[in-house]
């Protein structure tokens, strides 16, 4: 037995997905297996790291398994597509991890679907090991996630833009992966009772501490609002970009979901979009907060109908929840801010501060990660931090305000709250192509220097470093779709 399936959303949910099995895959081979997530999930690494060619590629069945694909619609760009869904992945059934938590586990990447609109149905190794390296960094800075428990090559070769790739599945894990787009599915086809029928669902799954709550539905959309707004302020104090917000790739239940073309932001520049396909940087940086909010109001639309039986005040609900997102947002990104800075209690000039140093390091092209990290260091001496900036004056006039608000012990909580290790761009490209040659060497030794990010140790100076200046700014993600 290796899996303990207990398949909620195939049970409760018909109507919400298709039955659906893996395209075969020609000759899999197990890449890497996530052996520590395997053993929170309960299930045997060694028994996995025999039999996880099969599984994870989709070949063998684990007993138990109840593979689906999940329909879902959602805002891309801007534009409502009515029909996305699982075009590429598949949902083959939930276990309960150690902790008690229900976690889904999904295969992307392992054949075409009813969902898949004219594509293939694959995924190439690049993006799958990105994907892989991406979400557990994302892991270990302690912002919810989805996570790689697996990542196989089929044997197969994909035709992408870039030519023939090799294909290859990566198996996830997540909370759900009920989106905002799973909501708009049935909203957009007038379905009220589905709609309500899976708010019920994600009550009982994601915030059950609802089930008493007077108006259910607005509690669980103020529910989702704070969850997703806290998301995103994590993101943004990590100078994390996701560079797809649609919201087919906003999860219910707060966590990052679908790594695409996301990147980690190096000079601080809230215009920064690294994913090629975003012309107009409609998902750069600074534009997350607002997308946020944008992305609620789709949601609200959809949950209308639940609010209030006239629909007038159900506008007026849903508006006055979807006001306080900036606020929400704002909270969260402040005390994150506040804990970067080490500072000390809570004071109205706070958010002042943290913008004025976000000006300096605008103008100067100060590195994210960088700066902060040597800001524990200018408690005491600025020596490390003022080369990060073009010109230090601007630094060099906020450095005493700043020290006049410190905690006493600033430096060791700050050094808990800002990384030094992130996944830079181009240390995730060297990874990412060693591998396609054959030499998974580098991606390994990524995985483990971003397993512990916030402990400084010697020997990893390179991966400290923003990209050499050439590469920076020319770096684009591709989707890999
Ligand atoms: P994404 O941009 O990866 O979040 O995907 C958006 C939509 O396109 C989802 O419905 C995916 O299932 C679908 N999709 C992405 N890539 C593929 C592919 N290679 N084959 C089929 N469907 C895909
Ligand atoms: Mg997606």
């Amino acid at each position: 037995m290796t899996f303990i399936f207990d398949n909620s959303y195939a049970r409760d949910l018909p109507g919400f997905y298709v039955d659906w099995r893996a395209s075969a895959a020609p000759a899999p081979r197990l890449l890497r297996l996530n052996r520590g997530l395997a053993e929170e999930l309960g299930l045997d690494p060694d028994l996995l790291a025999r039999e996880g060619a099969g599984i994870f590629s989709g070949n063998a069945l684990p007993e138990g398994a109840h593979p689906l694909a999940q329909a879902y619609a959602g805002h891309q760009f801007g534009g409502f597509s009515p029909q996305l869904g699982d075009g590429r992945a598949l949902l083959i059934g939930e276990v309960t991890d150690r902790n008690g938590r229900r976690r889904d586990i999904q295969l992307k990447g392992s054949g075409r679907t009813p969902f898949s609109r004219g594509a293939d149905g694959k995924a190439a190794l690049g993006p799958v090991l990105r994907e892989y390296l991406i979400g557990e960094a994302m892991h270990a800075l302690g912002i919810p996630t989805t996570r790689a428990l697996a990542a196989v090559t089929t044997g197969e070769t994909i035709l992408r833009q870039e030519g023939e790739l090799p294909g290859a599945v990566l198996t996830r894990v997540a909370a759900s992966h009920i989106r905002v787009g799973t909501f708009q599915f049935f909203a957009a086809r007038g379905d009220e009772a589905k709609v309500r029928q899976l708010t019920a669902y994600a009550i009982a799954r994601h915030y059950p501490e609802l089930a008493a709550a007077p108006e259910q539905p607005l509690a669980f959309f103020e529910a989702v609002v704070e969850a997703q707004a806290a998301l995103v302020a994590r993101w943004m104090l990590v100078g994390f970009i996701h560079g797809v917000m649609n919201t087919d790739n906003m999860a219910i239940s707060g966590e990052t979901i679908d790594y695409g073309p996301c990147a980690f932001m190096e000079a601080y520049d809230p215009a920064t979009v690294y994913s090629s396909i975003d012309l107009q940087g409609r998902y750069a940086y600074g534009n997350q907060p607002l997308v946020l909010g944008w992305n609620l109001a789709r949601l609200a639309e959809a949950l209308l109908p639940l609010l209030d039986p006239d629909p007038q005040r159900a506008v007026t609900k849903a508006t006055e929840v979807l006001e306080t997102v900036g606020a929400r947002y704002r909270r969260h990104w402040l005390a994150g801010m506040r804990a970067k800075l080490g500072l000390a209690g809570e004071e109205p000039g706070d958010g002042t501060l943290a913008e004025d140093l976000l000006a300096a390091m605008q103008a100067q092209g100060a590195d994210w990660t960088l700066t902060f990290r040597r800001l524990s260091d200018a408690v005491a001496d600025a020596g490390m931090l003022r080369p990060l900036f073009r010109d230090a004056s601007a630094l060099d006039a906020w450095l005493p305000r700043w020290r006049a608000r410190l905690a006493p012990d600033a430096a060791e909580r700050m050094a808990a709250a800002n990384p030094l290790y992130i996944p830079r761009n181009h240390k995730v490209e060297q990874a990412l192509a060693a591998a396609l040659a054959g030499d998974m060497g580098p991606f390994d030794t990524l995985l483990e220097v971003l397993a512990d990010p916030f402990t400084e140790r010697p020997g990893l100076e390179a991966h400290a470093l923003p990209a050499p200046a050439d590469f920076g700014s020319r770096y684009r993600t591709f989707c890999g779709t």
